[in-house]
């Protein structure tokens, strides 16, 4: 037992309490505040910013971190994680001037609010010169980190992705574009034409709520430690491993609610599988963004729109939509589910162009902070892009460079994080499927044994391993996004009879 951590740890909670308040008026913001509050909120965010800043960088928990650090030897392994966090964070704010630090916090509070004006009204010049305001700040910050032979934009992507840079993306990136894109073509061009009509109807917003429940549950959220919300877009909240919360959103699309219920599930679980000794500390969370997605996008895809998975519970469905789901079967509502169909909506997109609209954030990212694009290209580029990767041209910004609230959040170098998880995930399964019969599990109902393998090997560590290591531990080998590529071209080239040809 080290004297110093005992000194640091109520200093730590009163930094986790300031973070709490903040992620809860968050929540609140997107699901249950009146409109009119936003800007008054934005204040209170923005003074419980300054005040998580003020007690991480306080010069006496500084020292108290360097004690802990020569103290090692007597910490548990979760002490040192949550030390070792706190040192990070410490270093990324100090070098950040308050002043800044704060105003960047109000201007992002403020920001959402113009971007989804913006989006409604299709108005991309109201919007562009608060991300140029954003762009320069998120810079100015990396720039003040940035370390020798690394560039800005590597210093985001390792904000949400350790480990991971421009190189190791690039690659990524690179096999993506150079085995879906033409793949993708193959398909379009094969002529085999999927029926989803029937997804698309009067599906009651009580009915898909009460359905949304049931798969929820079914997956393994736990609403005795969970609710569940309606947001303009989907999203998960963590607050601690015995509150974590879900929303979703509704519309005539059934399987639009009925999937991102199950993608934020799947976020929510690897939460609430965080152990009661890390959580409410800076180590108990989910390691990274991607890992974080490869939990979401393996309950979504790869177990969710799973032939198996559907077995026992389709006639669920169907009872709940009896004039809708009645008459079809279930082999052709599975193929309606993975029907591909390159589209403009990242959130929308099927399980295979899915990537396709992440690497063209990638590319426009490296662009915006790496080669100073001008902000006013924007709409543009991104046109170009869809039309080039996956034959589709967005007609207005709304519908363009205006879809994602990630910039207006200063959110960058996130992105890319959606599409490895999505390959971490097919690298999970191809070694799980060598040791257990997974199918089978879904067949007969049993969610609780692969998630319990996930619990074990994934879940319970929250940050005390990063993204690769896990990899490593579980599938004996380093990230290797051939895998998801395999995955995706099997699936698909089954689906739609056309050859696999990489
Ligand atoms: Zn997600």
């Amino acid at each position: 037992m080290s004297n110093a951590y005992e000194e640091l740890k109520p200093c730590l909670e009163q930094a986790q309490a300031f973070q709490t308040a903040k992620i809860l008026f968050e929540w609140d913001n997107e699901t249950l505040a009146p409109k009119e509050a936003k800007a008054n909120t934005a204040k209170v965010v923005g003074t419980l910013s300054g005040a998580y800043f003020c007690a991480v960088t306080d010069p006496k928990v500084k020292k108290l971190v360097e004690q802990c650090q020569k103290d090692r030897d007597s910490l548990t392994e979760a002490e040192r994680a949550i030390v070792r966090e706190l040192a990070e964070e410490i270093e990324k704010l100090e070098c950040i001037p308050p002043q800044q630090y704060r105003e960047f916090a109000e201007l992002t509070a403020r920001s959402t609010g113009i971007w989804a004006r913006a989006k409604k009204e299709n108005d991309f010049e109201s919007f562009a010169p608060v991300l140029k305001q954003i762009v320069d700040y998120t810079k100015k910050f990396a720039s003040y980190r940035v370390k020798k032979g690394q560039r800005l934009y590597d210093v985001m992507l390792d904000d949400y992705e350790k480990g991971f840079d421009v190189k190791t993306l690039d690659q990524f990136f690179g096999m993506l574009k150079d085995q879906l894109v033409p793949f993708l073509k193959k398909l379009t061009d094969s002529g085999e034409d999927i029926d989803s009509s029937f997804l698309t109807g009067d599906y009651r917003e009580e009915d898909q709520e009460k359905i949304g429940r049931f798969f929820a549950e079914y997956v393994g959220f736990d609403f005795d430690r969970g609710v569940m919300a309606v947001s303009a877009h989907p999203f998960t909240t963590n607050l601690h491993n015995k509150d974590v919360r879900i929303t979703t959103c509704y519309n005539d699309h059934v399987d639009d609610s009925l999937f991102s219920v199950i993608h934020e599930s799947g976020h929510a679980i690897y939460e609430l599988g965080i152990p009661d000794n890390l959580t409410q500390t800076l180590a108990g969370q989910g390691t990274s963004m991607g890992m974080h997605e490869s939990q979401s996008r393996f309950f979504e895809n790869i177990i969710g729109r799973n032939q198996a998975f559907w077995v026992p519970v389709y006639e669920t469905l169907q009872k709940q939509f009896p004039c809708q789901l009645g008459s079809v079967s279930m082999e052709r509502f599975v193929r309606a589910i993975n029907k591909v169909e390159p589209s403009l909506i990242r959130t929308q997109a099927d399980e295979l162009t899915y990537s396709l609209h992440v690497l063209i954030r990638y590319e426009i990212e490296k662009m915006l902070i790496e080669e100073d694009l001008d902000v006013e290209k924007l709409p543009k580029i991104w046109a170009d892009k869809y039309e080039e990767y996956l034959g589709v041209r967005p007609q207005n910004a709304s519908e363009g460079v205006l879809q994602d609230i990630h910039w207006s959040q200063g959110s960058f170098g996130y992105f890319p994080s959606y599409a490895l998880g999505s390959a971490f995930g097919a690298q999970f399964y191809h070694y799980m499927k060598k040791d257990m019969d997974f199918e089978g599990l879904l067949r007969k109902g049993d969610i609780k044994t692969i998630r319990e393998f996930l619990r074990v090997n994934i879940h319970q560590y929250g940050k005390l391993k990063t993204s690769r290591q896990i990899l490593k531990d579980v599938t004996g080998e380093d990230f290797n996004p051939q895998y998801y590529i395999d995955y995706l071209l099997e699936k698909y080239g089954k689906l739609y009879h056309v050859e696999m040809g990489k």
